[in-house]
This record gives structure tokens, C-alpha cells and sequence, in this order.
């Protein structure tokens, strides 16, 4: 099977490499601000009246080339890039009026310093055995440590689609290089895991296992909240006080690579041993509204929910889920999405659904059948027990909210296809 995966490596630019690659980015960020304000002046809908829309990125690539012609630090810049931005824009107006996304934002410069090359201009040789070298049109072969080989294609081959340079929030550059890659068959695990995003810890597995990621380092944390006072502390605009965000950037930057490797790590491991991992589904949004409450039904379990939701941020779960979604396609298995209201709840034994058998964080006590278990593990057995019998959610006596009922409906849908599909594979 072929697939198109990223690639991400740290880029390390000469001092003039450097240059261009700022220089670039704001070229490429203007023209998409030039473009998003024409359109927001004198465009309207993408489609006036059924008629080809009117400016699209290949009128406003046409524009650029005359623009091109008057301002010749336009043309110091790669032109695909340019373009690339222009379908950006593109597929970002597509996005706002299919309901997808909000209207289009304008670009910042330091948050949005990035562009893409076609993969056609973008060519990589190995220096040695950490070092390679990635060539980016006008600017040159810019080094990176050679952290992960390019995946190949079934001949062998690296096919490049595309690639995309940006600033890291902690400064410096990375490179995302997207191949056409194919990927091996293998059987699929037939085990099935539910997946809890618990107290204690930041997951817990129906299994048993408590997943500890390093997305928590204490020591890097205590230094993202030493920095943060100090920035704090500090007065506007003085050099000490840009010095300190740039740290806390940087800081910042780290946690967030920790994070996503982790995520990398554990997404990996579970599509590896799994072949159906079940995880509660976040559209709901059951434990952030639960938290706060409504004005009729104040929330329960507040301070602690909230602390929860916090480290539900922190930890990165859209990443993880992200990720195991593609994993799970790449081994064949399936991801199921389940409402997890009352699933710290109820017993994961007999069913029995009450508050007070959560009398602490980390024990479950069954106050029907007397049965103890993890808590976070009796919430993950929940998690898989409504993926594989969703029928089973109805037991509890608690009545069902209407937003959580539509999603059990549609997760019923999916969960009777996706279990088809996995007896059929198994066959
Ligand atoms: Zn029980």
C-alpha cells in the first residue's frame, strides 16, 4: 500500500542561508496577505452565480507575475513558493465557505514564518552517516542531522511531493518533507484496547498498563514556569524582557517536541499490539462542559475536572488520536471513537452506574457489586467495552444528554461497520 507520510528534520543554515530563509518566509507571507486582502476588498463567494471563481490562485498568480516585474525583491524569492501560498489561500477560502473553518486570517510574521516548496525542486543527498543535505530552490543545499531515512517506494525510489520550511517557535528551522511511500502488509493484531485519558496518569490501558509519557518532564515544566514569572516580572519592550520570551519560546518549543514524540512513540506501540484501540470521542466534549456545568446543571467534580482538562491540553490528545488514526490504517486495524460520559462512572464489571463508587481518584469501588479496581483502568475497560457493545452504554440508569445520544447513534453506526470489517479481515 502507498501512503504519503511527513518527515520532519531540524534544519542548521549558514548565517546567509539563514537570511534567505527569513527573507523568504515574509516574501511568501506578504504575497498571502496581499491576496487575502484583494479578496476580502473585491471578492466575494468563490463561485459568483456558477461562474469560475474570480480570484483564485491562478489569476493571482498571473497578477503576481506583473507584480513580479515592478518590484524585483519579489523575484528574489522562490516562485512556487508564492504560488503555493496563493492555493493555501485557496483552500483556505474553500475551508470558511464549506463551514469547514473561520474566514481566513491574515499571516503573522513569527508565527506564521513558513512556505512550501513543490517536490520537484526539492532534492536531498546524505553527507554522512548524521548529516545530510536538502537543496531549496534559491536558496541552496542547506544541512540537517539525518535523524530518520525518507521512506522509500516499492522500487526504492524517494519520492519527494513536497516540502515545507518553517521557523521553530523556539527559533531556528525545521523542514517537513512529505514522500509517496509504500508500507508494508502485515496480519492485524486481533487484541482490542480501550484507551483512558486518566487522572493519575495520562493514559491508562483496559489492559492494565499505565502510560506515563514524558510530555510531563517536571524538571523542563518547573522551568516553563520559571521563565513564564519572569517574563511576567518583566517590563515591555526592555531587552530583558525580550531576552526571557525568546526563553520561554524556546522552552516552549522543547515541550512541544517531547510531547509529539511521545505521542509518536505510544501511537506506534499501540497500533503495533492492537488491532481495534477504542478512546473516548472528544467531539463530544462531555468532560470539558461537565466541568464548568450549565446554568441549570452546575458542574460536578470541578476543580478536579478542570485540572484534568488542563493536562488533556498539555498532553496533546488531537495529536495522539491524529497519529494513531494513521498508524491504525497503516497495520489495517481500526480507531473507534466513543462518548465517555459516565465512564468513571460505572462499573466496568457489572455495569452499575454511580458517583459515589468513585469515592477516590484512584480507586473504583463498585458500590452495587463491591468490586475494586484502578479507576483509570475501570474507565478504559468502559471505553473498549462501548466500542465493541454499544448496546452495553444503555445499561447504566443515568438518562442519556441529547448531544450524547446523537453521537452514540452515529458511533453505534461506524462501530457495526468497522467490526464487519475487522471479522471480515480476520476470516
Ligand atoms: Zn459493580
Amino acid at each position: 500500500m502507498e501512503v504519503i507520510r511527513g518527515h520532519v528534520y531540524t534544519l542548521c543554515p549558514s548565517q546567509e542561508q539563514d537570511h534567505l530563509l527569513s527573507q523568504t518566509a515574509g516574501v511568501v507571507r506578504l504575497v498571502y496577505n496581499l491576496a487575502l486582502e484583494q479578496r476580502r476588498t473585491w471578492g466575494g463567494k468563490p463561485y459568483a452565480g456558477g461562474a469560475p471563481r474570480v480570484f483564485g490562485a491562478k489569476r493571482l498568480s498571473r497578477e503576481l507575475a506583473e507584480l513580479r516585474a515592478l518590484e524585483p525583491w519579489i523575484t528574489a524569492v522562490s516562485q512556487t513558493a508564492q504560488n503555493q501560498a496563493l492555493i493555501d489561500l485557496d483552500r483556505a477560502y474553500a475551508n470558511f465557505f464549506e463551514g469547514r473553518a473561520g474566514y481566513p486570517r491574515k499571516r503573522k510574521k513569527g508565527q506564521d514564518d513558513n512556505f512550501r516548496q513543490a517536490g520537484r525542486e526539492i532534492a536531498v543527498r546524505r553527507l554522512n552517516r548524521r548529516w545530510s543535505e536538502v537543496r531549496i530552490p534559491k536558496i541552496g543545499w542547506v544541512r540537517y542531522r539525518d535523524t530518520r531515512k525518507l521512506r522509500a517506494k516499492k522500487d526504492g525510489s524517494i519520492d519527494i511531493r513536497n516540502a515545507t520550511i518553517s521557523r521553530r517557535p523556539g527559533g531556528g528551522w525545521q523542514i517537513s518533507i512529505a514522500v509517496r511511500c509504500e508500507i508494508a502488509e502485515r496480519p492485524v493484531p486481533s487484541e482490542a484496547v480501550g484507551v483512558d485519558r486518566g487522572v493519575a496518569v495520562p493514559y491508562a490501558l483496559s489492559t492494565g498498563e499505565m502510560i506515563r509519557l514524558p510530555g510531563t518532564v517536571p524538571g523542563l515544566e518547573r522551568a516553563l514556569r520559571r521563565a513564564q514569572k519572569k517574563l511576567s516580572r518583566g517590563k515591555r519592550g526592555s531587552r530583558r524582557y525580550a531576552a526571557s520570551r525568546a526563553r520561554l519560546a524556546k522552552l516552549k518549543g522543547k515541550l512541544a517536541r517531547i510531547r509529539a514524540h511521545a505521542a509518536h512513540v505510544l501511537s506506534r506501540d499501540l497500533a503495533g499490539r492492537f488491532g481495534l484501540v477504542a478512546i473516548e470521542d472528544l467531539n463530544i466534549r462531555s468532560m470539558t462542559r461537565s466541568a464548568r456545568g450549565t446554568r441549570e446543571a452546575p458542574g460536578r467534580n470541578v476543580s478536579q475536572k478542570s485540572g484534568l482538562n488542563r493536562s488533556i491540553l498539555g498532553i496533546g490528545w488531537h495529536a495522539l488520536e491524529r497519529m494513531l488514526g494513521y498508524k491504525l490504517e497503516e497495520t489495517g486495524g481500526v480507531l473507534i471513537k466513543v462518548p465517555a460520559a459516565y465512564t468513571s462512572q460505572t462499573c466496568a464489571a457489572c455495569g452499575h452506574v454511580d458517583a459515589r463508587s468513585r469515592e477516590s481518584q484512584a480507586l473504583f469501588a463498585c458500590t452495587a457489586c463491591g468490586s475494586e479496581t484502578n479507576a483509570d483502568t475501570n474507565a478504559a475497560r468502559n471505553i473498549l467495552d462501548r466500542a465493541l457493545n454499544p448496546e452495553s452504554y444503555r445499561r447504566g440508569s443515568t438518562p442519556l444528554l441529547d448531544v450524547e445520544a446523537s453521537a452514540l447513534a452515529a458511533c453505534e453506526a461506524s462501530t457495526r461497520l468497522k467490526r464487519q470489517q475487522l471479522d471480515a479481515a480476520a476470516v
